[in-house]
């Protein structure tokens, strides 16, 4: 975990040389995660998000038919 030298606060992942908290200017070795490493969790991070929404897809169509069935013996 790298700290901030100016509010040594613990360093969030940002792809500006910037801390997060005080907005101090961070040299490239004092960022704690490489750009590369930023858009890889970006694409997990979407990745996750497109699987959230399938589910959520797949339980309401789960829903919708399980209505319907219920309306069909009704
Ligand atoms: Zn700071």
């Amino acid at each position: 975990m790298k700290k901030c030298p100016h509010c040594n606060k613990v360093l969030m992942a940002s792809i500006l040389p910037q801390c997060s908290w005080c907005g101090g200017d961070l040299k490239e070795n004092e960022l704690r995660n490489s750009k590369e490493e930023i858009l890889e969790q970006w694409e997990k991070k979407k990745n996750e998000i497109e699987y959230q929404k399938k589910i959520k897809q797949h339980g309401e169509d789960v829903k919708k038919s399980f209505e319907e069935s219920i309306r069909r013996r009704i």
